[in-house]
Formats: C-alpha cells, structure tokens, sequence
C-alpha cells in the first residue's frame, strides 16, 4: 500500500526532526479529520489563518465562481482583474485613509520585504530597527528583522543594517535616529511569547518616527483581520502607522498578503525604475476571491466581537486552572499565550495537549510560552473540550 507518512518524509524537505505528521484527510469547522479515523481540535487555526474555520461556505463558493472564470493571468500590477480590484477597494474602506493604496502578495514576509523597499525608497536610508523576540518570516530580508539570533546567525550576512531594540520599552526609543528607513514591528508580539505592549510605548514610537523621519511599519501579519479583539491590532494602541503589512487570514484559506499605505509611499514602487517590484502570483485571482468572501464574512459577523467574547472566556478559564507549573496567561482576544515555568513543560503540556485532541504549539522565540489562536468562530461546547484536554494536560504534568 501507498505508504504516505514514509514518502513525506522521503519527498518533502522537512523543517525540523520531529514533525507532528499528522495525515489530513479534510477539515471542516474548527476540526481536522486525519486518515485513522481521528479528529483534532485546531486551536491555532494553522497558524493564524483559518479564522472563519475550515471549509466556509461562502468563501468556497468565491473561489469556485473565480476558478471557473479564470485562474492566472498576468503578472500583478499589468491587467485589470476582477478579483484583485474588489478586494483592494473592501480592504481601503476598511482601514485609514493613509493606508488606502494596496499591494498584494503571495505571501507575508514577501509582504515585508516590500515594506521594507517602499520605506527605503520613500526615505533614502538604508536601516531598519525591529525588537527582540520579533518574527516576521523566513526570506533573508524578514529573517534580518527577527529578534531571535538563534535563527538569524546560521544564515551568515543578512540585509543590514539592522539595529534591535527591547520590545516594550518607551525608554529605548531614541535609539531610533534619522539613519532608520523603517521601524518594523508587532503590535503584540506572537512568536515572541504573545507579549502586548502598553500604550505609552507604542504612542512613543508613533512619536519617535515622526521625530526622526522613520516610517513605521506595522507587522499585522498574525494580528489582522479580528483575532486580537479588533479588526487590526493597531486599533488597540490609537496610533496609526504609515505601512501595514498583511498576510495570514487575509487569503481566506489560500496564500496571500499584502502591504499598504499612502499614495505617495507605495508609489514609489512605480517610477525610478518602472518595474522595479513585481511578483508573477502575488494578488493571484483565486486568493483574492476567497480573501473578499472571507473578509466580507469577518466584518457581517464582526467576528472581531466574538473574538473579544470568547477570548475573554478562555482566558478567565485558564486562569482558574491555576497550575503550579503555569506563570501567567494573557492575550488579546483570541491570540493567547500561556507562560510555563521551564520549556520542557511548555513541550510537553504541548505534546500531551495533542494527545488528547487538541493542536496547539509553542512559539519560536519564547520556548517557555504556549500560543492558543483558535478559530474566531469557535464555538461554547469546543472551548470547553479543549479546556478539559488541557486540565487534564496540567494534571499529568504534576
Ligand atoms: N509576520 C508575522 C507576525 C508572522 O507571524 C509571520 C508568519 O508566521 C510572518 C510575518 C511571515 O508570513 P509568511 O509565513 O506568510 O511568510
């Protein structure tokens, strides 16, 4: 028989020792169906992409009207196409006029690295600052960014410079000078343990840019679309920045991103010369589709409401768990992080989590911290099932 767990590890390039490996057969809701039989609850929604839960209706119908109508066509930027239009102009009415001009991606660190051109063009200067324990993806340009030097330092020399400052300290800030195209930063933290900083703090940067002249680029990548509690993270803060960058759920399921901002930034990329940033399938007809169903579904539901509500019921539950081995829970609406005592507990709550049907994960720059991101729509009676597999999770531990 066709041995599928064997030719994945024979075939695909593998991106650590230890795979889950789990056998997707379908998904559907806030659950994953494997080829054994079994069932998984998806709390981290793969990450951070299926908000709206597997399989929704409305974007499947989006993505097969578009399919039948055409799939790829030109590079992005050259034909006007339906798809791409709609969902730029959705995405415009919904956030600040200074970041109404919209470009699409495939993906979000491509998406970064096209913020990051904009700013350097836009400024004239070449550095970037971001903050420890940061992600912003894995090409060499966002990897450059990431606040973990763990990752960074096999990779010999990254785009320079970049200067790295302390996430969350006001204090820190005049360290950014007029030598600095673009601050980069996540208006909460994920891989970095789901770390949320204060208002001073992020009032203090908008002020710091403006000082100095730095644009400010807000990675929303993880934080879009009503997973925080709002529909964009920066809504928490009051400050606006001058690039977002968007990835993740914004594809409804299929690979997109995008950064946008004013007219006069994202310009830049149109002149001096033409042509000097294009992508073959970045906005591809299909991704766009699905993203303005999706989108349209996120704000008829305002599924950042929900978001909030059960956020809040998750977290308050959590918190009556009460473990020994658990120093803290917190988060903002659905994007929630627990903090264990040691890694070695925060792997294998993980490990003994799944066991019992729930996915959840670790983040990259904070081995002691858990990361829960479950569907918006998840539901009373899938909370309490996950909530039951992680109690019983923490009493193991003991
Ligand atoms: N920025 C943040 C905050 C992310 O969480 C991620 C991916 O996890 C990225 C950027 C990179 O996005 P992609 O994996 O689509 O390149």
């Amino acid at each position: 028989m066709h041995d599928l767990k064997r030719d994945f590890l024979r075939y695909l390039a593998q991106t650590s020792d230890s795979p889950i490996g789990l056998e997707i057969e379908r998904a559907e809701g806030s659950w994953l169906y494997c080829s054994g039989g079994q069932r998984y609850l998806d709390f981290i929604s793969g990450i951070g992409v299926s908000n709206l839960g597997h399989g929704n209706p409305e974007v499947l119908g989006a993505i097969e009207r578009q399919a039948k109508r055409h799939l790829h066509a030109m590079v992005y930027g050259e034909y006007v196409q339906r798809a791409q239009v709609e969902l730029a102009a959705r995405l415009a009415g919904v956030l600040p006029p200074s970041l109404n001009r919209i470009y699409l991606t495939n993906s979000g660190a491509e998406a970064i690295e096209g913020a990051m051109k904009v700013a350097r063009k836009h400024t004239g200067r070449a550095g970037f600052v971001a903050f420890d324990g940061c992600y912003h993806g894995d090409t060499t340009g966002a990897m450059a960014l990431g606040g973990n030097p763990v990752f960074r330092s096999p990779f010999g020399t990254l785009i320079g410079p970049v200067r790295h400052l302390p996430y969350g300290e006001a204090g820190e800030l005049r360290r950014i000078d007029d030598s600095i195209a673009a601050v980069v930063v996540e208006p909460i933290q994920a891989e970095g343990g789901v770390r949320i900083p204060s208002l001073d703090f992020m009032g203090g940067l908008r002020r710091r840019c403006d000082e100095v002249g730095a644009t400010l680029v807000f990675d929303e990548v993880l934080t879009g679309f009503g997973r925080t509690g709002r529909l964009f993270g920066f809504e928490h803060f009051g400050v606006v920045p001058d690039l977002i960058v968007l990835a993740k759920a914004l594809g409804g399921g299929l690979p997109l991103g995008a950064f946008c901002g004013s007219d006069q930034r994202i310009g830049t990329l149109a002149h001096d010369p033409p042509l000097g940033h294009i992508t073959t399938f970045g906005g591809h007809p299909l991704s766009c589709a699905a993203g303005l169903a999706a989108l349209n579904v996120t704000l008829r539901e305002k599924l950042w409401e929900r978001a909030a509500l059960q956020g809040a019921k998750l977290i308050a539950s959590l918190r009556d768990l009460v473990a020994e081995q658990m120093v803290a829970v917190r988060g903002m609406g659905l994007l929630i992080g627990i903090e264990f005592r040691a890694p070695a507990l925060a792997q294998a709550f993980v490990a003994r989590t799944i066991e019992r049907g729930v996915i959840i994960n670790w983040t990259l720059n904070a081995e002691r911290v858990v990361r829960l991101a479950p569907p918006l729509t998840i539901g009373d009676e899938e909370l309490e099932f996950a909530l039951h597999a992680m109690g019983e999770a923490l009493r193991e531990l003991r």
